[in-house]
């Protein structure tokens, strides 16, 4: 008997931190701590299968460009070799349908 009801208490208690993971990632992505110092850069490519490198989406292009028209470079972004370089030719593309821009402020 004893037994039985340990495992039954294991149980809950893995359900409810599977839950709580569910619970967290739901809420955001790994910029949610707190802190900004120590942030851990993953490539957001590799991570994220859901986060498809797209020319034609400008939202996610001008995440990856400064405000003054330049490519974030890699020790800041974060991404990996190929996936910046995959970045690049994309940020090229869109400067060229003029999606994003060369220099967004006049200098
Ligand atoms: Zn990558």
């Amino acid at each position: 008997m004893a037994t039985t009801n340990l495992r039954a208490d294991m149980r809950e208690k893995s359900d409810r931190s599977s839950r709580d993971d569910r619970g967290m990632d739901k809420d955001g992505d790994d910029r949610g701590r707190k802190g900004g110092f120590h942030r851990k850069k993953v490539c957001r490519f590799c991570s994220d299968q859901d986060f498809i490198l797209d020319y034609k989406d400008i939202r996610m292009m001008q995440s990856f460009v400064t405000e003054h028209g330049k490519i974030v470079p890699r020790r800041i972004s974060g991404s990996c070799a190929l996936h910046q370089r995959q970045l690049t030719t994309a940020v090229k593309r869109a400067r060229n349908l003029a999606l994003v821009g060369y220099v967004s402020m006049g200098v």
